[in-house]
């Protein structure tokens, strides 16, 4: 782990001299500074000042109704975490930190997401005695601009050799930033659409885990332009072409490193509090999708036979469920397949596991699983078996968080203002009028 003697080592052996200081709103907008290494000593202890109205915006950048900050609120400051500082690679003499958010009085800012983690990890460890893992698992289009249209970079098919080596150049170069910066890599495939790429990472403690997403998002975009590409995470760039999920893996360690959710005699080889853990993020889980796919663009990538999630179920290895149990031999772990690559991860793995302890303290038993393509279901077996849909728009989507009083609870403040800047956000696109719409309805009407 590194500590602040180690970064300032870093900086003086690689001649760092300017530093990317950051950290992510609740439009999952990454906000940063650049700040002359010089500065760096003062940052530690007073930080670094961002506007009090910023963390109010919405993904479109453009100030929301009703704030909880306005122009008028003074400034929050950020404090960097030594840990995640990084070279980076393809900028020049330039390292990047991440930062919590304090206020004006030096204490944790309760609207700071990274710190709720930080809380809800505590607790959950307490309560199940080991460390929470995560691995957050990102497919992502990479695209190319011609004649002023988007369209994918190749043409390549699912786990295809030719858009490896196509790719190669982003791909080596996409790898090797992702390794400066600490993130241990597994496995990099072609995925299904032409173009699509997943990135596998190895599973971390989740509050880095979700630092680690947080550098996916920045660098793959970034690596991208470097080589002249456009990376895109958003979950559905092209309609008739597979979306792209942020799936996220959780498990669980005790300190001698022995799966505690595992149980070998049990059919789905879960013990009961992992049975629980599910139960209790089922009973959330239209909240959870909310908080995981939270642009305009995600309800596009949830629909039935897409390989994404419809409907809210749980079942062992299927890929049409919301939450699926790994096969026993990849070690018992679930996979929450709702995300997409616009949520804030650090919200996200917050309401994932404040819903999976609630469902342990209240022992929330998770239904039956599902061994069938669940997006075949008709309407009579949903309700013969007590299966819902997911939100199917932003707006239905945050009257679901609105009503959830868990999440309220656990991300205060951070609720209400994303409730805030999500719902701006559907707004704006409700009055977009589209080229496909002008020209589908002018030939008609
Ligand atoms: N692309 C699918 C999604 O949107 C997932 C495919 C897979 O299982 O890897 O979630
Ligand atoms: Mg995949
Ligand atoms: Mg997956």
């Amino acid at each position: 782990m590194l500590t602040k003697e180690k970064v300032f080592e870093l900086i003086e052996k690689h001649h760092i001299e300017y530093i990317d200081v950051g950290y992510m709103d609740y439009a999952s907008l990454s906000r940063v500074r650049t700040v002359r290494v010089d500065q760096l000593e003062s940052l530690f202890t007073s930080g670094l000042n961002f506007y009090g109205g910023m963390m109010s915006f919405n993904g479109f950048d453009e100030k929301i109704e009703n704030p909880m900050y306005g122009i008028e609120a003074g400034d929050f400051f950020a404090i960097p975490d030594p840990s995640t500082f990084a070279i980076l690679p393809h900028r020049k003499n330039t390292a990047r930190m991440y930062c919590d958010l304090i206020d004006e009085h030096g204490n944790p800012w309760d609207g700071c997401p990274r710190q709720v983690l930080k809380k809800v990890l505590k607790e959950a460890e307490d309560i199940l005695g080991g460390k929470m893992h995560m691995a957050f698992e990102q497919e992502a289009y990479l695209m190319r601009e011609v004649d002023g249209e988007l369209v994918t970079a190749d043409d390549t098919h699912c786990f295809s050799i030719e858009g490896l080596q196509m790719q190669e150049n982003f791909l080596h170069e996409f790898v090797e930033a992702m390794e400066m910066s600490g993130v241990d890599i597994e496995k990099i495939s072609s995925e299904y659409g032409p173009g699509q790429y997943e990135i596998n990472l190895r599973h971390k403690p989740a509050l880095r885990a979700a630092d680690e997403q947080l550098i996916f998002m920045q660098l793959f975009k970034q690596i991208a332009l470097k080589n002249h590409l456009i990376g895109t995470l958003i979950p559905k760039p092209f309609d008739h072409l597979s979306g792209s999920g942020l799936h996220v893996h959780i498990s669980m360690t005790d300190e001698q490193g022995n799966n505690v959710f595992e149980k070998a005699e049990d059919p789905l080889g879960l013990t009961e509090q992992a049975y629980y853990f599910i139960g209790g993020m089922m009973k959330r889980a239209r909240s959870l999708v909310s908080i995981g796919a939270p642009s305009i663009n995600s309800y596009k990538r949830l629909y039935p036979g897409s390989y994404a999630p419809s409907h809210v179920s749980y079942g062992i290895g299927n890929r049409s469920v919301l939450i699926r149990v790994t096969e026993k031999r990849r070690g018992s772990r679930f996979e929450f397949r709702g995300a997409d690559g616009t949520c804030n991860p650090y919200m996200l793995a917050t309401a994932l596991v404040a819903a999976g302890i609630d469902g342990v303290k209240n022992k929330i038993k998770p239904g039956e699983p599902v061994d069938f393509d669940v997006g075949t279901i008709s309407e009579e077996q949903m309700k013969e078996k007590n299966i819902e849909l997911v939100p199917s728009s932003l707006e239905e989507a945050m009257d679901v968080l609105e009503a959830d009083e868990l999440m309220a609870e656990v991300l205060g403040p951070i609720w209400r203002e994303f409730i805030n800047v999500k719902r701006s956000e559907a707004k704006k696109y409700s009055r977009i009028v589209t080229e496909w719409e002008r020209r589908m309805l002018s030939t008609r009407f």
